[in-house]
């Protein structure tokens, strides 16, 4: 009787001391504990968070956090800093091989460049823009886009219902919106062909989209397109060069800033460091590399969600968060310089804006040097002709390339003095760009899975933004959010 009470008081406490363990793990948001200890960890560095990825995200997050005194690092797969921006040289010049234009309204990218002392010049729009769609073709000042007459006006009400349709999408958790269920469950390409008679509308539309996004109307849910339109003011600031995403290019490019943040971050930015795992219990994370392991109280995730779904993580994920992960796919896109002796199309009065929908490439813009007499274009392979091409022989793209812009430009574009291009669908590390695509259903679903933390493990990069999602400046914007809200834990 007696060895009963005592076994029942032992199985007490230790129910009681499982009890408290349960609350500590609830209260990090786990369910269940995994049996990882500090010992796993032993021969781990340690530092107040661990950052999984270099990009304009994590190196933003990383500052923020060494700013407020805490200790950081940042692992980083790839053999360089920056992420989804690059540096290139084309014809003698560094360009930006990923992400590079920055609009009026992406302050806090625009803050990072003045504290950097880089300065922005305008992107070149002097004289016409050229446009062949559904057979017309013209030439055309300003941002809209000169379709056949008889379809202006249609497209303008298109637009308008676009933007209507955006500004009332319920931001920053879009799937909580009254009509979400019902959007999300619509890909662009179906609204389209509701809302749109003329083919060219819906011809000029899905290049738009194409050119935005790096995928299809047609692989693209209604609500995340809204929401993604919302998060940078409006479709028409999406797709505008003057005042919009495309107004302005950096000197010297935009990769500049993240090789800066990594220069004042020293060896806490650590290169060749891929993320295998993440181990969590109720003290902290060990976060698993190639290369070693590091201890942190939290870690912050800032890989794209199909990437971030590469890692192993301890305990296993929750569902939502798993699923989610495997629902928002990279867009394909080719990104192509071309050097040519002198910028010839301005001689024709052209700005070197082309949208066409008989090229494979495209849209391509002039994007000459500021200084000196040689002009280049940079364009696009974006969405299906970047799954199309990414996997012919570069030689082939290069003949491509040249042919759709010699249609435009005439034969001078056959003969560029260089060209360079980045296969960003064929890169391992990023598997695509610019941004990641959910299609139909997937938001509603697991929407709120994107931002919330899994226990100490956090969430950023440009997808987590809630200004200016898929943009380097929503990059920032969510490195500043994970800052402030880590560091209120710490
Ligand atoms: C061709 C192209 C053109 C673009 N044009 C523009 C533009 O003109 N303007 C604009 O604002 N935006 C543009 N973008 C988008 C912009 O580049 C991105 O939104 C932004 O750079 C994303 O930053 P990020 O830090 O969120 O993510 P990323 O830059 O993707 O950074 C994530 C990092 O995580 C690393 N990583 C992944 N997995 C692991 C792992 N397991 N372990 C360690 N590290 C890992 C990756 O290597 C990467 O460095 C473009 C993108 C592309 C590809």
């Amino acid at each position: 009787m007696r060895n009963r009470q005592r076994q029942s008081s032992r199985e007490a406490s230790l129910s009681r001391r499982a009890a408290l363990g349960m609350a500590a793990a609830g209260a990090a948001g786990l369910t269940t504990l995994p049996a990882v200890s500090q010992a796993a960890a032993t021969g781990a560095r340690t530092v107040d968070v661990v950052i999984v990825g270099a990009g304009f995200a994590g190196l933003t997050a990383a500052r923020q956090l060494r700013a407020a005194g805490r200790s950081v690092v940042v692992l980083e797969a790839d053999d360089r800093v920056g992420g989804r921006t690059k540096a290139g040289t084309v014809a003698g010049e560094t360009v930006d091989l990923g992400g590079q234009w920055v609009g009026p309204a992406q302050t806090r990218l625009l803050a990072l460049a003045k504290e950097f002392g880089v300065a922005t010049y305008p992107q070149y729009d002097k004289g016409q823009n050229l446009i062949d769609i559904a057979g017309h073709r013209a030439a055309y000042e300003g941002e809209t886009p000169a379709l056949d007459p008889a379809a202006m006006g249609e497209f303008a009400e298109v637009i308008g219902k676009i933007e209507t349709l955006s500004a009332a999408t319920s931001m920053p958790r879009p799937w909580e919106g009254a009509a979400a269920a019902e959007q999300d469950a619509q890909t662009i390409e179906s609204w389209l062909l509701l809302n749109a008679k003329s083919p060219a509308v819906r011809s000029a539309i899905r290049l738009l989209v194409r050119a935005v996004f790096s995928a299809e109307t047609s692989q693209i849910s209604l609500l995340y397109f809204l929401a993604y339109a919302s998060a940078g003011g409006g479709f028409s600031a999406l797709i505008a060069t003057r005042g919009g995403a495309q107004d302005s290019l950096f000197d010297g490019g935009v990769w500049q800033l993240a090789a800066r943040m990594a220069k004042d971050l020293g060896a806490a930015v650590v290169l060749n460091a891929k993320v295998e795992s993440i181990a969590q219990d109720g003290t902290g994370v060990t976060v698993t590399t190639n290369t070693g392991a590091w201890r942190g109280r939290y870690g912050v995730v800032t890989a794209p969600p199909a990437l971030a779904s590469r890692i192993d993580y301890t305990p296993a994920l929750p569902a939502r968060r798993d699923g989610l992960t495997q629902r928002m796919p990279l867009g394909c896109v080719i990104k192509t310089h071309i050097a040519y002796s002198r910028p010839f199309w301005r001689e024709q009065g052209l700005t070197g804006l082309v949208l066409s929908d008989r090229t494979e490439f495209g849209p391509w813009f002039d994007h000459s040097p500021r200084h000196g007499t040689t002009g280049s274009l940079v364009g696009f392979f974006d969405g299906g002709p970047a799954q199309r091409w990414a996997d012919q022989p570069p030689e082939a793209r290069r003949d491509r390339v040249l042919k759709d812009i010699a249609q435009y430009f005439g034969d001078a574009a056959l003969s560029p003095i260089d060209y360079v291009e980045e296969v960003w669908t064929r890169t391992p590390l990023h598997r695509g760009g610019y941004v990641s695509v959910p299609g139909p259903g997937v938001l509603t679903a697991f929407g709120p899975a994107l931002l919330e933390p899994v226990g100490r493990i956090h969430w950023a990069g440009t997808e987590t933004a809630e200004a200016w999602a898929g943009y380097i400046d929503g990059a920032v914007r969510s490195g500043e959010r994970v800052a402030e809200v880590v560091g209120a834990l710490l």
